[in-house]
């Protein structure tokens, strides 16, 4: 593992995704080493990109800019490490994640974090004072600890993020599930996921889901990785196969009484939100 200090140009950048209006990504590359992760072929710095998992570049200077930046900004949504894990190993030491998330809602934004670590809950009174201008998502990949060493080799057990959904929730803080990626043949069986609605349902969490999109980089990882994964069999737009998933996932949903949507619908879920009262 290496980490590499640096000193960036700028702090927050206006997002590329529909849901948000601005990116903050504190850290390049992500100690949790994903196999699956689409941030390998968005990550700038060539050397996070090539040694996924084994490297990560921290913005030293990064809370010096962004309250520059901020000031004369007009407010909007901001993704908190949208191509890596907020709260990965690194952010116990430097607590980049945590400060600019205390920054921006205290200056008026609206602040989004997805990880897969426990150590959001450090930061649970900075999210459960702002309930209604932050949100914290948990990733659920897969309730099975032996498929998570398969996919997501240094990231939390899975049983680690369940009970750090539960804290957050019992704390006041508007949580949600992300669950995938799904991959087809991995981790789409039914009674597994019926496990994790029944914890979005315990949690009043929504759930977003996604299904394994098979990005150059991505792919690269998982062939040499996953045990019996080809490029065939990731083939994610098996229309027979997402009709089925998209129809067991929302039909759960209902048994559970949970709010869920697909990861392309959940821009549509922000349009909804009336965000004018914040500004
Ligand atoms: S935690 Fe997220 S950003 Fe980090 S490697 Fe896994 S999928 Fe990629």
């Amino acid at each position: 593992m290496r980490i590499v200090e640096y000193s960036a140009k700028t702090a927050i950048s206006r997002s590329g995704m529909a849901e948000l209006d601005y990116a903050l990504n504190p850290y390049s590359g992500c100690l949790h080493g994903c196999k699956y992760c689409y941030a390998v072929d968005f990550t700038r710095i060539a050397d996070a990109a090539e040694n996924w998992g084994e490297v990560v570049y921290v913005k030293t200077n990064l809370m010096y800019l962004l309250k520059a930046e901020i000031k004369s900004m007009r407010r909007g949504i901001v993704g908190i490490s949208t191509v890596t894990d907020p709260y990965q190993p690194v952010e116990a030491k430097y607590g980049l994640s945590g400060a600019s998330a205390d920054l921006l809602l205290r200056s008026g934004f609206r602040v989004t974090v997805q990880t897969k670590s426990p150590l959001v809950r450090r930061d649970v009174e900075i999210y459960a004072a702002h309930r209604n201008s932050s949100d914290v998502g948990i990733t659920i990949t897969t309730l099975d600890d032996r498929k998570a060493r398969i996919i997501e080799p240094h990231a939390p057990s899975p049983r680690s993020r369940g009970d750090a959904l539960m804290y957050l929730s019992d704390s006041g803080v508007k949580t949600w599930i992300f669950l995938g990626p799904i991959i087809r043949g991995f981790n789409d069986d039914p009674d597994e996921m019926d496990a994790i609605f029944s914890m979005a349902s315990r949690t009043g969490s929504r759930v977003i889901f996604d299904t394994y999109v098979p990005y150059r980089g991505a792919t690269r990882l998982m062939n040499s990785s996953v045990p019996g994964f080809t490029a065939e069999k990731s083939y994610y737009m098996d229309q027979g196969w997402h009709l089925n998933l998209v129809k067991t996932v929302k039909s759960m949903a209902e048994k559970y009484g949970v709010r869920c949507n697909s990861q392309q619908e959940e821009w549509l879920e922000e349009k909804k939100s009336d965000f004018s009262a914040l500004f």
